[in-house]
């Protein structure tokens, strides 16, 4: 069984939440996008080495690039969703949750005219203040879900006593949570983004074998604008720039030498795959 998902949580560069934090009166309405060539370099690639992936696609994102929705279902990856905007789920209220729920993946599906069965949440905002979330998830006839960053060392996300391995949070819904390995009693992130971005490969490849070795999946993300290192920059110096702009220049080259080293599969893959373990109920 392959034991490394690879996710992509397809959204703008000015989605991500440092760049509202920096600058939070941006308009976006005129800003580009500067999402579709790192997408395609990314599907080339996976492709260059046989690898797939589950996309998670903002349903703005899906509605304005449908052939890119298209395409991702073309090259044979899963689609998940990734919110309809880019809202954490810990500011919006239950209804106006499950709302961004179903349209996002609506839209989606509409236009790929595939199930939708996966959800990651913006800014990974499933946390202890709103469990009840899932409740949504299974309304919204989700099956699993993969938002719940399982430490407690970050100030906005985090859930500290979750299982590090797969686990059902609902009735429903199976939850992958985001990697991190425990070391002298503590939890330390090692699945995608930043932590991949800013730390050296080989802690990414030792956390990975320790993981995959304990027969859980690694669950790897990252984003289109971790792959441009021409994106706007935004905001003064601070810490939140450090870790938006900083090795933006050699993702590309550690993503290739993380395929090279390992075959990546979806998050439905990987369901299959170990159906005798777990599935979806
Ligand atoms: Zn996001």
């Amino acid at each position: 069984m392959e034991s490394v998902i690879f996710s992509v949580d397809v959204e703008a560069w000015y989605d991500a939440s440092v760049i509202k934090t920096m600058q939070p009166c941006l308009n976006t309405e005129k800003c580009t996008d500067r999402v579709l060539e790192p997408m395609l370099w990314l599907l080339d690639t996976l492709d260059t080495f046989g690898g797939k992936a589950t996309f998670f696609v903002l349903g703005r994102i899906a509605k304005k690039y449908p052939n890119l929705v298209k395409e991702i279902v073309h090259r044979g990856h899963e689609l998940g969703s990734h919110g309809f905007e880019h809202i954490p789920l810990t500011q919006r209220s239950i209804t106006e949750t499950f709302d961004d729920l179903t349209l996002s993946k609506n839209i989606i599906e509409q236009i790929s005219g595939k199930t939708v069965k996966g959800y990651r949440a913006p800014c990974f905002s499933i946390t202890a203040k709103n469990m009840q979330v899932y409740e949504s998830l299974a309304q919204a006839g989700y099956a699993y879900d993969s938002s719940v960053f399982p430490f407690s060392l970050h100030p906005q996300y985090g859930v500290s006593d979750v299982p590090l391995a797969p686990y059902y949070a609902h009735e429903q819904i199976l939850e992958f949570p985001l990697s991190c390995i425990s070391l002298l009693g503590l939890r330390f992130p090692c699945s995608g983004g930043a932590y991949f971005r800013l730390s050296p490969s080989l802690y990414t490849k030792r956390c990975m074998s320790a993981i995959t070795q304990n027969n859980r999946p690694f669950v790897f993300y990252i984003h289109p604008w971790e792959l441009d290192d021409a994106q706007p920059r935004v905001g003064s110096f601070s810490l939140n720039y450090i870790r938006h702009y900083s090795f933006l220049s050699s993702t590309r080259k550690k993503i290739i030498s993380l395929l090279e080293n390992v075959k990546t599969v979806s998050f439905e893959q990987w369901i299959q795959q170990s159906n005798h373990i777990l599935s979806l109920r």
